[in-house]
């Protein structure tokens, strides 16, 4: 066979769409997998997802609803105001699809012109339309999607404008579809890590998929760090008393200033340089300033170095929130000049080859040799040690210089770049809040209520949950409703306008029904008085008592535009924090 039949895929989704279990969904996928030829693995690991590519190269389609309800009318031949009025009644283009396809379909089948789609012909129809640019392309778009509308069935019809919208939403995490893959294709769990790790150095579930289904457990192998290509970031552990390090790290080790600021990775390639966020979006455009710095101070090698950007006045750092207004299509330029930055580096995972496998100090020196510290850029304070009364001093320092606290990284043998972890190779320490809560913690929206008196046509208050990383989904720790400033209630309806949806997201674990669900996408910081009990959250819920981890006096602190869902505040996190607080 040269490719899945469409109609096959579409099966495969709707067994999906009937289950919220991580395992049951596995299953599901192994299935699908095991009837997919190799052409078309890539291709299905993407399309599960509802993309047509790899995260990190941010193909869009370009469709809005307008311009879906215009394929609809083609490929029905009925009127735009009468899909419009549809789309009114259904409040989502996918079910109108699925009833208008229905009700040509019977009419394709007696004029017998229906064909088996082919997955490779709906993927080909998606690629096009993202790359019709310039005049004319907007009709173009419409009717391509049209086209291929006309030729899907019901359910394949509702599934394929959902893909168009951006809105396919399966319930399906890259996670599960790792399980999925080291389950078909290298035919034991226990290959997962080194599945996941060709994810965790390529951010492409599709060419893992590809690889995989080619050559097995050996085609990983061919998947290397590539300067373009980012790299799912290193992450911190949390520590709240400062003599547990010594059971968390052996020997030496780095203690670091920890800025509070937006942390880049930058690949270059000869002249050719490129900024990932830590949601590994391309931010390229926002820094124009720093891609000119790292032009001038990178000589011809080709790096991989990551930093924290913080803007600057008058030589001083600013917080967080002042470099967030540098998040902007236009007048990037004069942002540039208005709110500078400055960019401290710490560390360097490839020069002309990975160095991923290399210990940290020995990362940090190729990047002192490589980098002319110059203009914007500074390399991270740090200082190397065994002893805790010289990283009490350093951490007090920076807080007395208003940083928010300090990192703590292993320099053993084995402290290579551990792409896509959060473990004890990293500690972040930060200051204490004063409160028996010492840390905040970064929680993803998933509902919004409807503010009353001065609030009302806003959100009052919003549901948030944290990250269950075992399970892939998002369980609700606290509704927060302090701690807003007018200007954060009065953006949060756009902020969250485009991840409204009707009903419960397919990954969201809640027990409370908001009055408007918000697809897990927007990450809030949040501090609490105390971690407590509660039955009516779901967080890390206790089997026994049936109890999950809540937060008392939950307050606002600020949005974390740099950070994912899953860069949320784990469960498991919760827990240990739980534990901590119980035992202090
Ligand atoms: P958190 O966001 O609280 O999990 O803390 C980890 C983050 O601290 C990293 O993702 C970086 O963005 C940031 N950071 C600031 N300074 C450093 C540093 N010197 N080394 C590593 N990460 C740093």
């Amino acid at each position: 066979m040269s490719s899945l039949l469409f109609s096959d895929l579409i099966d495969v989704f709707l067994r999906l769409e009937e289950t919220r279990s991580r395992n049951e969904m596995t299953d599901i996928l192994v299935d699908l997998y095991e009837i997919t030829p190799s052409s078309d693995v890539g291709i299905v690991s993407y399309l599960v997802l509802g993309q047509i590519d790899a995260d990190y190269k941010d193909v869009k389609l370009g469709l809005g609803d307008k311009m879906v309800a215009e394929s609809l009318s083609i490929a029905s031949s009925r009127s735009k105001k009468e899909i419009q009025e549809m789309y009114r009644e259904e409040g989502d283009l996918g079910t109108v699809a699925e009833k208008v396809s229905s009700s040509t379909k019977n009419l394709n089948q007696f004029l017998d012109e229906e064909k088996d789609l082919l997955v490779q012909e709906v993927y080909q129809g998606l690629k096009d339309i993202s790359s019709f640019e310039g005049d004319g392309s907007h009709d173009r778009k419409i009717r391509r999607l049209a086209g291929l509308i006309t030729q899907a069935s019901g359910d394949g019809a509702r599934f394929l404008t959902r893909i168009a919208l951006g809105k396919l939403r399966l319930g399906v995490g890259a996670m599960t579809l790792l399980d999925a893959l080291a389950k078909t294709y290298s035919g034991s769990d226990e290959n997962r890590p080194e599945v996941e790790h060709a994810y965790n150095i390529s951010s492409d579930i599709g060419l893992v998929a590809e690889k995989l289904s080619k050559n097995g457990l050996k085609g990983l192998n061919q998947i290397d760090v590539e300067v373009g290509r980012p790299i799912r970031m290193m992450l911190a552990q949390r520590l709240e008393k400062l003599e547990d390090i010594k059971d968390k790290i052996e020997g030496r080790f780095a203690a670091e200033v920890k800025y509070d600021g937006e942390r880049m990775q930058i690949h270059k390639s000869g002249d050719n340089i490129q900024i990932f966020s830590r949601r590994l979006e391309d931010i390229t455009n926002q820094y124009p300033d720093v891609v000119r710095s790292i032009r001038r101070s990178v000589g011809s090698e080709d790096v991989i170095i990551e930093g924290e950007a913080v803007a600057t006045k008058d030589g001083e750092l600013q917080d967080f929130q002042t470099l967030m207004q540098r998040k902007r299509k236009y007048d990037v330029e004069q942002y540039v000049e208005k709110i500078p930055v400055k960019l401290f580096l710490f560390d360097m995972l490839y020069k002309n080859k990975s160095l991923l496998n290399q210990p940290f100090s020995v990362r940090r020196k190729k990047l002192q040799q490589t980098i002319q510290t110059k203009d914007k850029l500074e390399l991270s304070k740090l200082t190397t040690t065994q002893e805790i009364s010289e990283v009490e001093s350093f951490f007090q320092q920076a807080v007395d210089r208003g940083q928010e606290g300090i990192m703590l990284k292993s320099c053993g043998e084995d402290s290579v770049y551990r792409a896509g972890a959060r473990d004890w190779q990293w500690i972040k320490w930060k200051k204490d809040y004063q409160t028996s809560m010492s840390d905040t913690v970064d929680l993803t929206v998933i509902g919004g209520f409807a503010g009353k008196g001065r609030r009302s046509g806003l959100y009052g208050t919003l549901l948030c949950a944290a990250y269950n990383k075992e399970k892939d989904i998002y369980q609700t720790v606290c509704k927060v409703g302090t701690g807003f400033t007018d200007q954060d209630l009065e953006q949060l309806p756009n902020l969250l306008q485009p991840h409204k949806t009707k009903r419960k997201p397919a990954r969201v674990e809640s027990d409370i029904t908001p009055d408007q669900w918000i697809q897990p996408n927007i990450v809030v910081e949040i501090l609490g008085a105390e971690l407590t009990k509660s039955p009516v959250h779901t967080a890390a819920r206790n089997k026994k008592d049936k109890k999950g981890i809540a937060i008392r006096f939950p307050r606002y602190i600020k949005l974390r535009q740099d950070k994912g869902p899953t860069d949320s505040t784990t469960t498991q996190e919760l827990k240990q924090m739980y534990k901590k607080q119980k035992n202090n």
